[in-house]
């Protein structure tokens, strides 16, 4: 079996004791491969590096010209490699592999765009009101960034934190998912390939509280960009708190997508089955949701299931498959628990509702599943799932569907479905989001700002704006002769 050690300054090296874990294949349901398990002293080798190399090394010296430049041949390498990296992705965490390339070649633009401002990052000189000083500000990196990511989206969710950070000049430790460690492994040899200095970003593969808690409580790091669900959000929320180090979380979803009767209907339903079912709905911007208007509410949901029920279930290697598995045996379990949930709660079930079969393999599959009739008051309608389960809700005016969209305590995205123009504006100021998509669902963009609110995190990642997560401001006085006053009195 495929064995996979830590990276840390430059080497591949076993964990301090020397333990692996396995990690699964979900298609098969069977292990493929062996990761080091880290523990705190590997932590804390991975940050004293990191914090060397941008202490003293040459990416502390390196010119932001240079690092972008850098930035640039990760974005080549990237494209370069994206068929490997897409294939790792797929053996461990199941999205489908024609997903997968597309998007290994997409992260690019994130290096090639965050290169581009690398050298733009400046201060600026202040006329400041006091005589005979010139004031001046400096952007310096904040210091070690610890970057804790899920398994869903391994080098996405990774490259959102990592392509800002190195652009501002930090230095990195990441810890990726325990479920999906085998990308980033493989992505950081490619960095470093590029020519990014060793050191500079270091993988401590393992669990979250032998790994991930260390990495949040240790000192030297300055800035920790988290991915994941809430429950940890908040757990590591409040150790960077206690560090009182800054802190970006990007935590889970319950998103709205509505219908409204005046909607293109067939491009509603392709964005509905897309938004829950594209990733096996696993994906934090799931639209798991789905609001109609009444008056159309059984000609959507026929539309629905039909085109739900041609979604191709098997390997997602394969160019047909359309619907893959789920990625962990744990979250194969709790989806169908939910459905389980859903049932009980005494919604109607339209499609799906168990375990797809006749893939061929031992892999973990759950049927598109639709469920009609759902109260948003349900924990089908209120808890995320992160699984291939639509609840359906009905509403009748625009005022009840920003009602029950915005009775969530998530806030991460939200869809709106209509060809009437001011009802869009109006749903876009009155839905509370992070992001709205009108008339498309799904789509992201290295350019544009990305995060929650409410209780799918904070912070914002994407965007110009996302390197000053990665930098301090600091003021300079200089004295030009500026009178000397009296030494007992604030200047
Ligand atoms: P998770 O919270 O279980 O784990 C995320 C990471 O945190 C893993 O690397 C894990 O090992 C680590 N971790 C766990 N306990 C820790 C601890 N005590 N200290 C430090 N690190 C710890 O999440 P998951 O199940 O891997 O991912 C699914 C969740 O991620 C979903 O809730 C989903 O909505 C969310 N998500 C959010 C976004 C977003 O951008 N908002 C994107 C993708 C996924």
């Amino acid at each position: 079996m495929q064995k996979y050690l830590l990276h840390i300054g430059g080497q591949q090296r076993p964990s301090a004791d020397e333990t692996y874990f396995e990690t699964d294949n979900p298609f098969t349901g069977r292990p493929w491969a062996q990761i080091a398990r880290g523990q705190a002293e590997d932590v804390e080798d991975a940050v004293q590096v990191a914090h060397r190399a941008m202490t003293t090394g040459s990416w502390a010296t390196m010119s932001p010209s240079a690092r972008g430049l850098i930035l640039q041949r990760v974005a080549d390498a990237l494209e370069e490699n994206a068929e490997l990296l897409a294939r790792t992705e797929v053996r461990d965490n199941g999205k489908l592999y024609s997903e997968m390339l597309g998007q290994c070649r997409y992260l690019a633009q994130w290096y090639r765009y965050y290169g581009g401002l690398a050298d733009k990052i400046d201060g600026r000189v202040v006329p400041v009101d006091k005589p005979g000083y010139f004031t001046y500000t400096r952007r310096e990196p904040i210091g070690v960034v610890g970057i804790v990511t899920p398994w869903n989206s391994p080098l996405l969710l990774l490259t959102w934190k990592l392509a800002p950070a190195l652009a501002a000049g930090c230095s990195v430790v990441v810890k990726p998912s325990e479920y999906t460690s085998a990308s980033t492994l493989e992505f950081v040899r490619i960095l470093e390939q590029a020519g990014l200095p060793a050191g500079v970003v270091n993988v401590v593969t393992g669990f979250g509280p032998d790994v991930g808690g260390p990495l949040v409580d240790h000192p030297l790091v300055r800035k920790v960009g988290f991915t994941g669900s809430d429950a940890t959000g908040r757990h590591i929320g409040a150790a960077a708190a206690r560090g009182l180090k800054r802190v970006s979380l990007e935590l889970g979803g319950k998103s709205p997508n509505i219908v409204f009767a005046d909607a293109d209907l067939d491009a509603a339903v392709n964005g509905a089955v897309s938004g829950i079912f594209a990733a096996s709905g696993q994906t934090c911007i799931a639209g798991s949701r789905l609001l109609v208007q009444r008056s159309v509410h059984d000609e959507v949901v026929a539309k629905l299931v039909a085109l739900a029920s041609t979604a191709r279930i098997g390997d997602p290697m394969s160019p047909d498959t359309q619907v893959g598995p789920i990625t962990t045996r744990d979250q194969h379990k709790k989806v169908l628990e939910y459905i389980d949930i859903a049932t009980a709660e005494g919604a109607q079930l339209a499609l799906g509702g168990g375990v797809a079969t006749g893939t061929g393999t031992d892999g973990w599959f759950v049927q598109p599943t639709v469920f009609t009739g759902v109260s948003n008051q349900s924990r089908l309608a209120q808890e995320e799932v992160f699984g291939p389960v639509l609840a359906v809700i009905p509403f009748d005016t625009e005022d009840e569907a920003i009602a029950i969209a915005n009775d969530s305590k998530y806030g991460l995205g939200a869809g709106v479905w209509t060809t009437d123009l001011p009802r869009a504006f109006r749903m876009a100021e009155a839905i509370e989001s992070g992001t709205v998509w009108v008339n498309t669902y799904r789509a992201v963009s290295f350019m544009l700002p990305f995060g929650g609110v409410k209780d799918s995190g904070i912070g914002r990642e994407n965007g110009a704006e996302a390197i000053d997560e990665y930098l301090e401001t600091k003021s300079v006085w200089i004295n030009i002769g500026a009178p000397t006053g009296n030494p007992f009195v604030l200047r």
